[in-house]
């Protein structure tokens, strides 16, 4: 058996979660190492890359602080900023809101937070794969083990300490994208209808290229496969394909508890997607901040892991909240026909449905 490496933290999983978390602990001195089974992390892509602007995230998530701190993107992992969403219903018409969107590179975007935490001092081991944690212990495919005082799963939906010790599920979404090439104009939209069944389609435009793709859930979608529905969605767009990807999302929200013993959890592991809009990177790094920052205090002082929970609370609670119960009640109006769908998208309704999107409580009382 090889010899066990000991450090202070291990991270599983250097995406958005892992190297934000990465990126706090060692700021505050701490001794990370980060296990990521890609190299580069971040490659190949696997999102809409849409992110919220830092002013939009102020407003999204007023009680998150130091935005301008976590969410620090350089110009090279923007693709294009756009001022505008159209929410768009079966018809075609759009509903349309002044919104401030990144379209990034998402691959340059990952890399720039694996080096935001290199910098503070974490180290990161590339194309190792974790195939299981035993007590304090991470063991990779090739039998290499590290031990570690905390262990963070930031592996995405299939982290594997949420797979070997949390026994809650999640509903996930499967979902598939391309990058077509063309001029696509400057507002991101968002589809709602009998084209993406229990989920949403998007077209986010990028400099020289648009992120197209589409979630469904299975069981709204009365036996056709995810395939056939993003074909025909992307037969309304013209343009060369020059990429294709698919992924998961998980949609059911946060888990009730993020932290056993001193094995924690972040980003999509603990289910932190909102529900109603899919974002993930943003809110996967407001997770990644708490962590990092929760496991120093422990570290240096003996404060209790749990502190992350209830600051994750405090700051994404209400919003989470609101994000679920509008993704459940658009779940039940998304079912409706295509026809009554149209006629529910119009001005009078236009209010609520961005409350909806943007996780207010969408009826003000409910
Ligand atoms: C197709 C698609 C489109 C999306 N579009 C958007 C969007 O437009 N905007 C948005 O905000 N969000 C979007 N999301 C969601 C967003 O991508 C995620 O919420 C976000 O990446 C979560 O970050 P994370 O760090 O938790 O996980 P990930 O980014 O998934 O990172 C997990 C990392 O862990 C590593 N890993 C996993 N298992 C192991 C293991 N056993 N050993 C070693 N390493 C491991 C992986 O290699 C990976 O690098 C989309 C998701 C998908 C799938």
């Amino acid at each position: 058996m090889s010899e066990t490496e000991h450090r202070d933290v291990i991270i599983i999983g250097g995406g958005p979660a892992g190297s934000t978390a990465a990126r706090y602990a060692a700021e505050k001195g701490i001794d990370v190492l980060v296990i990521d089974g890609r190299d580069p992390i971040g490659s190949p892509l696997q999102c809409g890359e849409l992110v919220p602007s830092n002013d939009e995230m102020r407003r999204l998530c007023p009680d998150v602080p130091d935005i301008d701190d976590l969410f620090k993107t350089p110009q090279k992992a923007i693709s294009k900023l756009s001022k505008e969403m159209h929410i768009v219903p079966p018809s075609g018409k759009p509903l349309k809101f002044a919104f401030e969107g990144l379209i990034l590179n998402r691959v340059i975007h990952d890399e720039e937070l694996v080096k935001l935490a290199r910098k503070a001092g974490a180290d990161f081991l590339l194309d190792s794969y974790v195939q299981r944690i035993e007590e304090n212990t991470v063991i990779l495919r090739d039998g290499t083990r590290y031990s570690a005082k905390v262990i963070v799963g930031a592996g995405g939906h299939n982290d594997p300490l949420r797979r070997d010790y949390w026994d809650e599920s999640s509903t996930k979404i499967p979902v598939k994208f391309v990058l077509m090439e063309g001029d696509f104009g400057n507002a991101v939209e968002l589809h709602f209808g009998s084209m993406a069944p229990g989920g949403y389609a998007w077209m986010f435009p990028k400099s020289n290229c648009a992120n197209i793709g589409l979630g469904i859930q299975r069981n709204f979608s009365k036996g056709r496969n995810l395939n056939s529905y993003t074909e025909d969605f992307l037969s309304n767009y013209d343009g060369e394909i020059k990429f294709t990807g698919a992924g998961s999302l998980p949609m059911s929200g946060t888990i009730k508890k993020f932290v056993k013993g001193n094995y924690l959890l972040v980003g999509d592991a603990a289910g932190m997607v909102l529900p109603s809009n899919g974002a993930g990177i943003t809110i996967a790094m407001i997770g990644g901040r708490i962590a990092g920052q929760v496991i120093a205090e422990h570290l240096h002082n003996g404060t209790s892991l749990h502190d992350y929970e209830v600051i994750w609370k405090r700051q994404m609670g209400k919003v989470m909240r609101n994000s679920k119960r509008s993704f459940k009640i658009g779940s039940l109006f998304f079912r409706l026909p295509d026809k009554i769908l149209n006629l529910l998208f119009n001005r009078f309704t236009k209010v609520i449905i961005w409350r909806a999107v943007t996780c207010r409580r969408m009826f003000w009382l409910l």
